[in-house]
């Protein structure tokens, strides 16, 4: 039986040697860590609402390779109707953790390099693909949570990988053996990197002849000698180390990312799925971030929490029956569901590629990740206006307990009559945890560059767009002949 429980997750985990480094120093109970937990928390939701009936359709699918059912984060889309869902099942667990629950990297690079080594093996000749769907059915079988690495470090932007002063900018191939290959480099703001049971690496952007040591594809267990992560720090990540709870916002989910050095690894032939076919690591590169643009459904379900706790503060502070108030909430309603609209259209536009896989419609992936670079930012401010300047002045919880000052602190700060002073500092906690805390790390910043930064959708835009035809069109309708 494929699905694990959250549990089995967190047990599977548990048997994991992961080098991990902390504030400089190495962490010995991933598992454990205050800081590190509520990010595994979030990954082991996927787990649990893939158990639950009442998301079996949207969390769970067939497995194409086996007919077992798998968890749909492990799944090759097959249809139109399996990418609605995807995005579906993307705002129904930003929804329920308020954070980024990480595991859309992995499912996103699995879809990507099904057409990928399919295509390259029509062209070349080679054997990528059949090495991959063995890979992926111990994926599915098992159940894995797969990191999907592919930002490199990049040194100096204006210098193509070869050029780099240290050659080391962009992880790159460094020996080859008989039964393998060594690499070396790292991968830059890996989400959800300690919660994955694999690592997926892929070429950061399309490599030409020069660089083809750097057109490397392929997946190791993330506990593989010579891998080391590095924690990256979140605004507010101490909080986490604090008794009481409260100052969170969000008591029991976060995410995470991490710099994750490869240090002369080894790769065994048949967990490799490009080597050195540089003419193919710029569809990779497009095919995944396209897929993972539309992943960015996420952030709608995120949007949900914020919306909710924004209209919940305006009832506690007796302010949601002001005209404007009214207004905004609608406006963050109507944000949010028009990011909802982009990332339906993008699956529901999809199509099937000579591989089978069902991919999306590249143009509105775009453009729905466009829109996500912008929207949540909109919405988090009318939240923060209506929350007000407390959200950021609110004593801590250790004064709110205080025998000295606690009495003051639930006087003053005290909102409605009939809603208790904690309630009203709590939903502002988690207003601030959103949109400057740690889940604003997922929330905003991740909006603006996760799956790549805004130009990057502006040039696929332009790109995808048939810019001629339209001006055909409108030449035609006003006369213009020009034969
Ligand atoms: Fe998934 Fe969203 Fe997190 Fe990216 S930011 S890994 S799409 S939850
Ligand atoms: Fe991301």
């Amino acid at each position: 039986m494929p699905l694990k429980t959250p549990e089995e997750y967190i047990n599977s985990l548990k048997k994991l040697n992961l080098v991990v480094y902390m504030f400089g120093k190495r962490v010995e109970n991933v598992v454990e860590n205050p800081i590190i937990k509520p990010s595994m928390n979030a990954v082991a939701m996927t787990y649990k609402l893939a158990q639950q009936p009442e998301y079996e359709d949207l969390m769970t699918a067939k497995s194409h390779l086996t007919g077992h059912k798998v968890n749909r984060f492990t799944h090759i889309h097959q249809s139109t109707g399996d990418l609605v869902k995807k995005s579906k099942m993307g705002r129904l667990l930003g929804s329920q953790t308020g954070c980024c629950f990480q595991r859309c990297v992995g499912m996103d690079a699995l879809n990507a390099l099904s057409m990928v080594t399919y295509d390259m093996d029509k062209k070349h000749n080679t054997q990528y693909n059949k090495r991959f769907l063995t890979y992926l059915e111990y994926v599915q079988e098992n159940d894995l949570v797969c990191d999907g690495a592919m930002t490199d470090p990049k040194g100096d932007r204006s210098l193509a990988p070869h050029q780099q002063e240290d050659p080391d900018m962009f992880l790159r191939v460094v020996e080859e053996k008989k039964d393998g290959i060594i690499v070396r480099g790292a991968k830059a703001h890996q989400t959800g990197a300690v919660n994955s049971h694999e690592i997926i690496v892929m070429p950061t952007m399309t490599m030409r002849e020069a660089d083809k040591d750097y057109a490397l594809s392929f997946a190791l267990p993330s506990d593989t000698k010579g891998i080391t992560y590095i924690m990256g720090r979140q605004s507010c990540d101490t909080r986490k180390l604090e008794e009481g709870k409260m100052d969170q916002g969000n008591l029991m989910f976060g995410g995470h990312e991490a710099l994750v050095i490869f240090e002369d690894v080894f790769v065994p032939w048949d967990r490799i799925f490009m080597y050195k076919e540089y003419d193919f690591s710029g569809q990779l590169v497009e095919q995944f971030a396209s897929y993972h643009r539309q992943s960015y459904a996420c952030k709608v379900g995120v949007g949900d929490v914020l919306i909710g706790a924004t209209q919940t503060i305006a009832e506690y502070n007796g302010a949601e029956k002001a005209s404007h108030v009214k207004d905004k909430i609608i406006e963050m309603n109507h944000l949010n569901e028009t990011l909802f609209c982009g990332c339906i259209a993008c699956a529901s536009e999809g199509h099937k590629e000579p591989s089978g896989t069902f991919y999306v419609n590249a143009l509105l992936a775009n453009v729905h990740k466009q829109n996500i670079t912008r929207f949540p930012y909109q919405i988090a401010r009318i939240a923060q206006d209506i929350a007000g300047g407390l959200m950021v002045t609110l004593p801590s919880e250790q004064d709110f307990k205080s025998e000295l000052t606690g009495k003051w602190v639930q006087k003053y700060l005290k909102g409605k009559k009939d809603v208790s002073t904690e309630n009203r500092v709590r939903i502002l906690r988690l207003i601030e945890n959103l949109t400057l805390g740690t889940a604003a790390v997922g929330y905003l910043t991740e909006s603006m560059h996760g799956a790549g930064s805004p130009q990057a959708q502006r040039i696929m835009i332009s790109r995808q767009v048939n810019i001629k035809e339209k001006q055909k069109v409108a030449k035609k309708l006003c006369g213009i002949d020009e034969k």
